[in-house]
């Protein structure tokens, strides 16, 4: 049987905002596509585009910038390497020219009010994100294709079972909480000791250690940009950005020009309870205004929670003495593997499974994370996340105007306490004497997202969205 071998860098990705699913999943599928017509040898005969959004994508996809990441994708821009201060002068060149350069090479006419159309009351029965591509060629012949964006920024092809069931044979092969403590128990590795030999079968450690730092210090700059930057967030409901003002606040008005010594500065003001507090939730905000400005962010495990890591680990770093590279990839490295469990048991796509999904999932992600960093044993660890799940079941996605802006970016402050919460009460606690398992809290949150209603997984159809009313500019 074929394994489904997720690696740290299927679960950490860097990308832009302002949603993995409905933009770094849209975009990973429009590369996939003009690259295949490259491959075919028919990208040159393109004539026609069109792109086809069902489902969530289409309900939401204009507050999550589906329409801009299609096109983007389509013309081959990289998220990981796009300057993001590009994007909005590219996509009103598109608009103003009626012309795309598919796949960078190969220029068609394409208008993208009329040629990205929206399917609102449309679904594909496989997945709520759905997206066709189809082409005409010179000859008249037509071609279409499907693509599925399932959460994390994943996608598969209309017909794959799954992206990630690789061509790869860990030494340690793990579906479960239990699979995983068993390799700790035959082991007696820790469980990043275990992840990491997995990630072995991909490329040297080596190589693993320098691509992780490389996410940390994306996770870094993300923050630091979002701690000193004002302003509106764009999409019409006019919140302003806060973390700029929490972070002027905390550390009285001194100006700090780089990380190193703005980190230390906020050692310096000691780890009072409501200090560490506004600190943790100004982490997290700074990373969401990131993301809902289409800045560059990492993937942790979708882009709606990308926060709660992120301000976990800096909690870590700034009041918890953890400024060491190996406790960091410690954190990384039983996070990731917490996140996989999670999207093979359950969802880490908000419209199948709703907010517990996204913020539940990252929150039980970072508590799993700073246990074993903080030295609590791998049972700790995987209690720790199942607190952290726990107390998010049933959290629905119900985002206003589809913007990834209210409730999205304070509740990436709230995963972020609870993880540390859940953190400490297992590392007070006996794991023997725990009445749920991780095993149990992820099928309980995989039977709440099949009995939740569609008007909660990402449709903003339901909840806040439905009681806030937003004005959005014509597009
Ligand atoms: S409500 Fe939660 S799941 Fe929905 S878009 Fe916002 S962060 Fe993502």
């Amino acid at each position: 049987m074929p394994h489904e071998a997720i690696s740290v860098f299927d679960i950490f990705k860097i990308g832009v905002g302002p949603s993995s699913s409905h933009t770094l999943g849209p975009w990973r599928a429009a590369q996939r596509f003009s690259e295949s017509l490259d491959k075919r040898g028919i990208l040159s005969q393109v004539v026609s585009i069109r792109v086809l959004l069902y489902g969530s994508l289409a309900k939401t996809g204009v507050g999550h910038g589906t329409d801009i990441a299609v096109q983007l994708g389509l013309a081959s821009l990289d998220p990981v390497t796009i300057e993001v201060n590009s994007i909005t002068h590219r996509i009103d060149d598109i608009k103003k020219m009626q012309r795309i350069l598919l796949h960078g090479k190969h220029e068609v006419v394409f208008n993208p009010q009329e040629d990205i159309e929206f399917f609102f009351s449309e679904s594909l029965p496989f997945h709520p994100n759905a997206l066709s591509f189809l082409v005409t060629l010179q000859n008249g012949e037509a071609i279409a294709e499907t693509y599925y964006s399932i959460g994390g920024g994943f996608v598969i092809k209309e017909g794959e079972t799954s992206n990630s069931l690789q061509e790869v044979q860990l030494p340690f092969p793990i579906d479960k909480a239990e699979d995983l403590l068993h390799w700790c128990r035959t082991t007696g590795l820790s469980i990043s000791e275990v992840v990491m030999e997995n990630e072995h079968s991909w490329r040297t450690e080596d190589e693993t250690r320098k691509g992780m730092l490389h996410i940390w210090q994306v996770m870094k700059d993300c923050i630091f940009r979002g701690c000193h930057t004002d302003g509106i967030l764009p999409g019409g409901l006019q919140v302003t950005r806060r973390a700029s003002d929490l972070n002027k606040k905390l550390l009285q008005g001194r100006p700090y020009t780089d990380y190193d010594s703005w980190i230390k500065a906020i050692k310096d003001g000691g780890n009072g309870f409501q200090y560490t507090l506004d600190w943790v939730s100004c982490f997290a905000l700074a990373v969401n205004e990131e993301n809902a400005s289409f800045g560059r962010v990492v993937t942790a495990p979708t882009n709606g929670a990308a926060g709660v890591i992120p301000a976990v680990l800096h909690y870590f770093v700034a009041f918890c003495d953890g400024d060491n590279e190996e406790k960091i990839l410690q954190f990384m490295l039983t996070a990731a593997e917490a996140g996989s469990i999670f999207k093979k048991g359950a969802t880490i796509s908000a419209a199948m499974g709703g907010c517990q999904a996204e913020i539940g999932v990252s929150s039980a992600m970072a508590a799993a994370g700073l246990t074993e960093a903080l030295g609590g044993s791998q049972r700790q660890a995987l209690m720790a996340a199942e607190i952290a799940m726990e107390h998010h079941l049933g959290l629905t996605c119900d985002p206003i105007g589809g913007l990834v802006q209210i409730p999205c970016i304070e509740r990436n402050t709230m995963g972020a306490i609870k993880a540390i919460t859940a953190s400490q009460l297992a590392l007070q606690s006996t794991p023997d004497f725990a009445k749920v398992s991780l095993d149990t809290v992820i099928k309980t949150m995989w039977d709440t997202a099949r009995d939740m209603s569609f008007k909660y997984k990402e449709t903003s159809e339901g909840g806040l969205a439905m009681h806030i009313p937003i004005s959005l500019p014509e597009c």
